[in-house]
């Protein structure tokens, strides 16, 4: 007397379909048939809160997920609200199938790029992306509700009749097809439980159903009174002391072994941020990220109106390299995990934290373009971007130290954040800060107001403490002051600056003398020695494109320096950047003056001897230290400075 029908499907071709297309992430099954199995008992509880349901004292509403490798099935069951005949007719046949038909509509056409986000929506139908034949054992919460049993083999034809399950509730079986055997493993479905399930909001429990039953006491009571004997004879059997051991043993097990949920029912994000201790915050990030160094701070996000949403963001610790920054932002659709990273929902900057976003009004069952462009995403993006500035400028304005102390750490997220976003640039250019060569952090404004004297609206900066030592203690010896901007990220950061502030100019450090650091002299002077010395050094260098200048530096120590022109470097460093060239490979010329200082007496020996014997290894020794004093030089360049240095020791002991 079973009920034949058939699915309101029109394609008959839609089963196959569903395989082949969706086989990129078949494990979303699993998600949406527990969270049926999670809905299904939050609909109960809402009718019990209504007393439209009397709730048995006592109850425990849970999802099991049981797998049998050997009969290769999976199953779902809750103790929920259960459905009639008719609700399955409704729901499953009709509104299921139908769902999942307009679902395939639209992803029909869609490519890889444009995958509906974790395939959100398909719903009950996804059972056909891993099995052949699918049952369903419902029993309606409804007094004298009559059981059904529901079959469907993957045709488009299923059968109903009535079943016999006891209990309130649903179980669904999954007979898997043979490419899916996958899905009756213990551990690949722990896996896939951990990913989508871990703050679903009913406890969820996991059996592998073939696994020898530890025995305990679960275990009805008249089959635990034979199991104890059984134990107590066999201990008797191999002596008294042991039984006692034995019994402790159990105890310690018990403990382990108590069943155990799958999931965190209560999240920390659901929770107020007043009820949550530092501890749990911490405590949440290592389960949840499994990373165990400690995360910087954290922005618990919590609002209700005019949308829902709710999460933690972390900041974590990261190294300095930029490539090596990798966050994790995961997605959640009340508490069912939807994706990590999407980045049309959160703007990009961000996903460089770690962190989790509920957002239960986020529509979804659209495609990604379609997200990209949604106003409403727009929105909640907006809203998480504003509050992380909020949290961070309020952060340098009343808690500085501990600003400071994590400025190298959350700097790379800032800059890019501000290089990337309008609206995040406008609420922390006043919070964006630079170490200076004292090691203090001072803002922009701070640095120009305090420079205005002597180098007015430039900035210069330090890439490479060591390399760039030379001129570091150039500007210390005439109390100029610079800012280290070591970061990847920076060289992007300086020109973000630049645009943003167009007086303002950004120079390394070693890229041009000032003022500062010079005597006068007068033009017809220098063009004259400069002409003379050019001739000099081309020729003992070998290098006819040697540009030179020179001028007289107060400090009479230094013969020669290398600067290295800010335009020529950036143009050479973006090209390189896009694989255009590869003559500036760490150690070029391009851009490169040679400065003499003509209060060195090196350099008045060698106006003076332009003849003289040892001149050309003077010339050469001088270019070859500026140059050192700014990059490595090349392997061969680096042979003969070795030996011509010895050439010069050997010269002091005649
Ligand atoms: P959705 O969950 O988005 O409504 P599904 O395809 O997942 O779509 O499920 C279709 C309908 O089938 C549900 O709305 C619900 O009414 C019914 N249903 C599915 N699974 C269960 C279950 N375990 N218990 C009770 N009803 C269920
Ligand atoms: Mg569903």
């Amino acid at each position: 007397m079973a009920r034949q029908g058939s699915l309101s499907i029109n394609s008959e071709n839609i089963f196959p379909i569903i395989k082949k297309w969706l086989y990129s992430d078949h494990d979303i099954f699993i998600r949406e048939l527990v969270s049926n199995g999670c809905d299904a008992v939050t609909k109960l509880k809402k009718l019990s809160g209504m007393g439209e349901f009397d709730e048995p004292e006592g109850t425990k509403y849970r999802v099991d997920v049981l797998v049998s490798p050997e009969d290769k099935t999976i199953k779902f069951i809750d103790n929920g609200i259960g459905m009639t005949e008719d609700e399955v007719n409704e729901y499953i046949n009709q509104i299921a199938f139908s769902g999942a038909e307009a679902f395939l509509a639209q992803y029909k056409d869609k490519t890889n790029e444009d995958q509906i986000i974790g395939h959100f929506g398909l719903g009950f139908y996804s059972a056909f992306m891993v099995a052949d034949k699918v049952t369903i054992d419902t029993l309606s919460y409804k007094e004298n509700a009559v059981p059904v049993h529901w079959e469907c083999d993957g045709g488009t034809e299923f059968s109903m009749e009535d079943g016999d399950r006891m209990e309130r509730g649903t179980e669904i079986t999954l007979y898997l097809n043979e490419d899916s055997f996958e899905f009756s493993n213990e551990y690949r479905v722990r896996e896939v439980l951990e990913k989508y399930c871990s703050f679903m909001p009913v406890e969820i429990y996991f059996t592998n159903e073939d696994a020898e039953e530890p025995e305990k006491e679960d275990i009805p009571d008249v089959v635990d009174v034979d199991t104890e004997e059984a134990e107590k004879e066999e201990s008797v059997e191999e002596g008294e002391d042991h039984e006692v051991s034995l019994d402790e043993d159990d105890e310690e097990e018990e403990e382990d072994n108590s069943p155990k949920t799958v999931n965190e029912i209560h999240p920390l994000w659901t929770k107020h941020p007043n009820d949550c201790t530092e501890e749990e915050y911490k405590e949440f990030y290592r389960n949840t990220f499994h990373d165990y160094r400690e995360p910087l701070f954290w922005i618990h996000l919590n609002m209700d109106y005019p949308f829902n949403l709710k999460g933690i963001l972390y900041f974590p610790k990261i190294n300095t390299q930029y490539d090596t920054i990798e966050g994790t932002i995961k997605l959640y659709n009340n508490q069912v995990f939807i994706a990590d990273n999407i980045k049309e929902v959160i703007p990009e900057y961000l996903l460089l934290l770690k962190g989790c976003i509920d957002c239960p009004d986020l529509p979804l069952n659209v495609s990604r373009s379609a997200l990209q462009n949604d106003g409403f995403v727009k929105k909640i993006s907006n809203y998480i971007t504003k509050k992380v500035a909020e949290k961070l400028s309020g952060m340098c304005k009343t808690d500085r130290e501990n600003y400071e102390k994590y400025w190298d750490d959350i700097s790379p997220f800032i800059k890019f954040g501000c290089i990337r976003d309008e609206k995040f640039n406008d609420k922390m250019t006043d919070y964006i800060i630079f170490k200076n060569m004292e090691g203090k952090y001072i803002t922009l404004p701070e640095y120009l107001e305090a420079g205005k004297e002597s180098y007015e609206n430039k900035v210069f900066y330090i890439t490479d403490e060591v390399a760039q030592s030379q001129y570091i203690n150039m500007f210390k010896e005439q109390n100029m002051d610079a800012v280290y901007l070591t970061h990847n990220i920076d060289n992007t950061f300086i020109t973000h600056l630049e645009q943003k502030n167009p007086d303002v100019k950004f120079l390394r450090i070693d890229s041009d003398l000032t003022e500062n650091f010079k005597e006068e002299l007068s033009e017809e002077e220098s063009k004259e020695i400069t002409e003379k010395l050019a001739e000099i050094f081309k020729k003992a260098t070998g290098k006819e494109a040697l540009i030179l200048k020179v001028e007289k530096l107060k400090n009479a120590d230094i013969p020669s320096m290398i600067t290295v022109s800010e335009q020529t470097r950036r143009m050479a460093e973006m090209m390189e950047m896009y694989g255009m060239s590869n003559s500036m490979t760490g150690m070029g010329e391009q851009g490169e003056t040679l400065v003499l200082n003509l209060n060195n007496e090196l350099v008045q020996y060698v106006m003076n001897n332009t003849e003289g014997e040892n001149t050309d290894m003077i010339c050469q020794q001088v270019y070859d230290l500026a140059r050192l004093a700014n990059h490595p030089l090349k392997p061969e360049e680096m042979t003969q400075f070795v030996s011509r240095s010895n050439k010069i020791l050997s010269i002091l002991t005649k």
